[in-house]
């Protein structure tokens, strides 16, 4: 049960259970997690791992008296979460843009900066 005058911080509780990094097992340092967006009773938090770096984002609902969690790996740090969280979500429209441009293999055709970004990480190698 979740007292009343720690709603506002509640997400920590859920915290016990999300306490391994899923890509090497170490144990996270809690004191990382950070909120990064909350509305109504679900909170968006970011986990970065110390020993391998990965990030983790989790979604934090409160159902009831209880919390439920839900997250996934990420590569992005907190900073791109909480930028990328701001923006409106993608519609139908540019997602069937994306798998034809994919399928039509223009990614690289269409994007210079992308292309020439390529050549240079090829180079490097
Ligand atoms: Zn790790």
């Amino acid at each position: 049960m979740i007292p009343e005058k720690k709603k506002s911080d509640s997400w920590r509780e859920a915290l016990k259970f999300i306490n391994k990094c899923p890509v090497c097992g170490s144990i996270y340092n809690t004191k990382n997690a950070r909120l990064f967006a909350s509305q109504d009773k679900a909170s968006l938090i970011h986990i970065s791992c110390v020993k391998c770096a990965g990030n983790f984002i989790a979604m934090v609902v409160e159902v009831g008296h209880s919390l439920s969690s839900m997250g996934m790996v990420s590569d992005l740090n907190f900073s791109d979460a909480e930028k990328f969280c701001q923006l409106e979500p993608i519609v139908m429209d540019e997602m069937i843009d994306g798998i034809r441009q994919i399928k039509e293999n223009n990614l690289i055709k269409n994007y210079p900066d992308a292309k020439s970004g390529f050549r240079h990480s090829v180079g490097k190698i």
